[in-house]
């Protein structure tokens, strides 16, 4: 199949990989969008939410807790989880994943000791 998350899980292209378990990898974004900005990607290739089935249910919560764990790792006091749906979602993989964005509180801080 000629999907780029399922070449980055297959280990067919190189990758920035954090972590990995049976149901997920998660990945740093290429082009990051906030200072801490990684990829919680589903090994099974689903095109979106909206092709999700009930039967899913328990793998979706597995990226959403992924996304926390790692959070908490890093001692993000705060982030963004988003679930982009669609081209009209702004989603351009269609391979199901979640992007955490944070890292702002961070700067923040920096620009307040200078
Ligand atoms: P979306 O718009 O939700 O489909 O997001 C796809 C994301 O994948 C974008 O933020 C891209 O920067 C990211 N991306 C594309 N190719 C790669 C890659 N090879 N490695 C890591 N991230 C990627
Ligand atoms: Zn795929």
């Amino acid at each position: 199949m000629d999907c780029i998350f399922c070449k980055i899980i297959n280990k067919e292209i190189p990758s920035d990989f954090i972590y990995e378990d049976g149901d997920v990898i998660v990945i740093k974004d290429i082009h990051p969008l906030a200072p801490i900005h990684y990829l919680i990607i589903l090994k099974e290739h689903i095109q979106s939410i909206s092709h999700l089935e009930n039967s899913h249910q328990e793998v979706v919560s597995k990226m959403i807790f992924t996304a926390k764990k790692i959070a908490e790792k890093l001692g993000l006091k705060g982030y963004k989880l988003v679930f982009n749906v669609g081209r009209e979602g702004g989603q351009v993989i269609d391979h199901l994943h979640l992007h955490l964005l944070g890292g702002w509180g961070k700067i923040e801080n920096l620009k307040l000791k200078i």
